[in-house]
């Protein structure tokens, strides 16, 4: 298979992160006779540095040329004083709504040799927690009107709207996710007091019909709040608006340890997708290659699965990097303090990179 990657290295450990990713990308390529090409997209506070532009017209047209993109983070202090639109943190948005990725996925899962690092009880880690939540990403309450009213006492209002074909694209990946994991997809909204909820429940019902082999739950939004520290073990794939997302996807990754391990994807109508880490830029630890570039790495794990359909090769990531965290190796984010860390190999970020690689093996 050929494909071209949009590759936005970005800020402070971005480069570095990404620079192990790529590396990755290049031998699963070697081991599975495929050939992908990387374009440079400068894009964050290079692009700032450069043309005072997070994300010149130019540059946004090769991410939308590519067959996906792959991103570290941008931002950082040095950018802080700037006006909100020339920030690099505003080429990120106008990346997402130039690509139209209305669903983000962002899954929950943890590594069995780092559950020490979740703040939940032993025996609910031991269950296991891996699950993926689908949020929709460009519509509902943060999309809707937003007004403050002073005419006698202050009144601040803001809308949520959900048209029936916004709930339908959002479902649809949500069940086509679903579909490749364990077929198990559970709808969260508030429909026993929202219309929104109402009309979102009963889109995801008539999708169903269309996904036999998918079995469907409804979960109210606080009960699913309550259930992700209670019993994560139950999900498989969560789908659901907006705002509730945005708070759900946060606690899911509070629960599994450290924010270095874990990847997102967002993806719209086509397989072309943006994929990133879920962490920063990580300005206090730039240019020191301690940086985990794991989460970058199940990124690009991410795309091969969710964009080009490479299953196996997806997988053969994600054995590698169970395997290296068998072996004992750690980044400093996820070196255990005291006695249990001492048990533990310490690893930069390019040995990480490098270790993963040589633990890549075809099933
Ligand atoms: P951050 O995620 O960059 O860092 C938070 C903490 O986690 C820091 O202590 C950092 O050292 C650590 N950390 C993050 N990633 C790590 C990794 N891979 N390995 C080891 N440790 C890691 O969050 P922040 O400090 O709030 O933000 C820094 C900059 O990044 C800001 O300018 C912010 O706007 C930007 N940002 C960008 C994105 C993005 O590009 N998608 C996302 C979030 C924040």
């Amino acid at each position: 298979m050929e494909k071209k990657i949009a590759v936005i290295r970005g800020d402070g450990i971005g480069p570095e992160i990404i620079g192990e990713a790529v590396a990755v990308l290049d031998a699963v390529a070697a081991l599975y006779g495929h050939t992908f090409t990387y374009d440079e997209v400068i894009m964050g506070g290079e692009a700032c540095n450069r043309w005072g532009d997070p994300l010149p017209p130019e540059m946004l047209q090769k991410c939308l040329d590519s067959d996906s993109v792959l991103l570290g983070a941008v931002g950082g202090p040095k950018w802080n004083a700037l006006p909100a639109e020339k920030r690099p943190e505003k080429g990120l948005l106008r990346l997402r709504s130039g690509m139209e990725v209305f669903s983000n996925n962002r899954p929950a899962k943890i590594w069995p040799q780092l559950a020490d690092a979740s703040p939940l009880r032993p025996e609910i880690v031991a269950r296991g927690i891996d699950f993926i939540i689908v949020r929709e990403l460009t519509g509902g309450i943060y999309f809707g009107e937003h007004r403050t009213d002073h005419a006698g006492e202050i009144k601040a209002v803001d809308v949520m709207a959900y048209t029936e074909s916004e709930i339908e694209r959002i479902g649809r990946i949500g069940f086509e996710t679903a579909r490749k994991r364990d077929k198990r997809l559970c709808s969260v909204e508030k429909s026993n007091v929202l219309d929104c909820s109402r009309l979102w429940k009963a889109v995801m019902h008539r999708l169903a019909e269309e996904y036999p082999d998918v079995e469907l739950t409804d979960m109210l939004v606080d009960n699913c709040a309550m259930q992700i520290v209670k019993d994560p073990a139950q999900f498989d794939v969560i789908v659901t608006e907006n705002m509730f997302g945005d708070i759900l996807s946060d606690e899911a990754s509070m629960i599994t340890g450290s924010i270095g391990m874990i990847p997102s994807s967002s993806l719209g109508e086509g397989t072309r997708g943006l994929y990133e880490p879920i962490h920063g830029s990580a300005p206090d630890i730039a240019g020191k290659d301690i940086a985990n570039p794991t989460g970058a790495i199940l990124a690009a794990a991410m795309m091969l699965r969710y964009s080009f359909d490479l299953e196996r090769e997806a997988s053969c990531i994600e054995r590698a990097v169970s395997s290296v965290l068998d072996a004992g190796y750690r980044t400093a984010d996820i070196l255990p303090a005291g006695e249990a860390g001492a048990s533990c190999k310490k690893a930069g970020c390019r040995d990480m990179g490098r270790l993963i690689i040589e633990h890549l093996t075809k099933e």
